[in-house]
């Protein structure tokens, strides 16, 4: 009948207008991300980087741009390199998380930011100053040891590099560094 249509047509219409929205007014208005979210500005201890540049290597678009120098610092050693530059172009980034799983020391991680809107490329290179300086919250992404101790980057205050890693630095005579999260020192997490 030709009015029935035209009545289901508008039951659709008001069922869907009485729902609840699953989209919100960004920017006044923001989703909560997952703690496994990753981000676009990457959180990059030095203190646990070796210059290794793995990370680099294992990048399939080669948008990670590692020079080393030495440090004159731990000769007795073989001495520690000193990261001098350490670029990721984040603007052509696809976030595939392999240099993350190439670092061996746990000094790589996604970040849980998405608001590095700019009007320039160029701007999109994260360069050595802007990774050492930013404010560290890192994504769970490939973090077992983070999730694992309930961490969420969304939350709480930022993670500083003793707690990122999954190894112990017992042997450096930095007692339980590196899993202090699994205990008494929760960061930032949920529970
Ligand atoms: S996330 Fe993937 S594309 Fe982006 S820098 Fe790492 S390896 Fe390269
Ligand atoms: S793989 Fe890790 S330790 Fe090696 S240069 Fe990259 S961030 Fe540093």
């Amino acid at each position: 009948m030709y009015g029935l249509g035209l009545g289901k047509g508008l039951l659709v219409t008001l069922r869907n207008a009485l729902r609840r929205p699953s989209t919100v007014q960004y920017p006044e208005q923001r989703v909560n991300q997952h703690p496994r979210f990753r981000g676009e500005e990457f959180a990059w201890y030095e203190e646990r980087c070796t210059g290794c540049a793995s990370c680099a290597k294992y990048c399939p678009l080669g948008i990670i741009k590692i020079v080393t120098g030495p440090s004159g610092t731990a000769l007795q050693d073989g001495d520690k390199y000193e990261v001098q530059t350490f670029d990721i172009d984040i603007g052509r980034c696809m976030f595939c998380g392999l240099c993350v799983e190439a670092c061996p020391y746990d000094a790589l991680f996604l970040g849980s930011g998405f608001e590095r809107g700019t009007y320039q490329r160029r701007n999109l290179v994260l360069n050595v100053d802007t990774l050492r300086n930013a404010e560290k919250r890192p994504s769970t992404w490939f973090r077992p040891q983070l999730e694992e101790a309930g961490y969420n980057p969304h939350k709480g205050t930022p993670l500083p590099w003793i707690d990122a890693g999954r190894e112990s630095w017992d042997w450096k005579g930095e007692t339980s560094a590196g899993q202090r999260l699994f205990g008494k020192e929760k960061n930032g997490g949920d529970s």
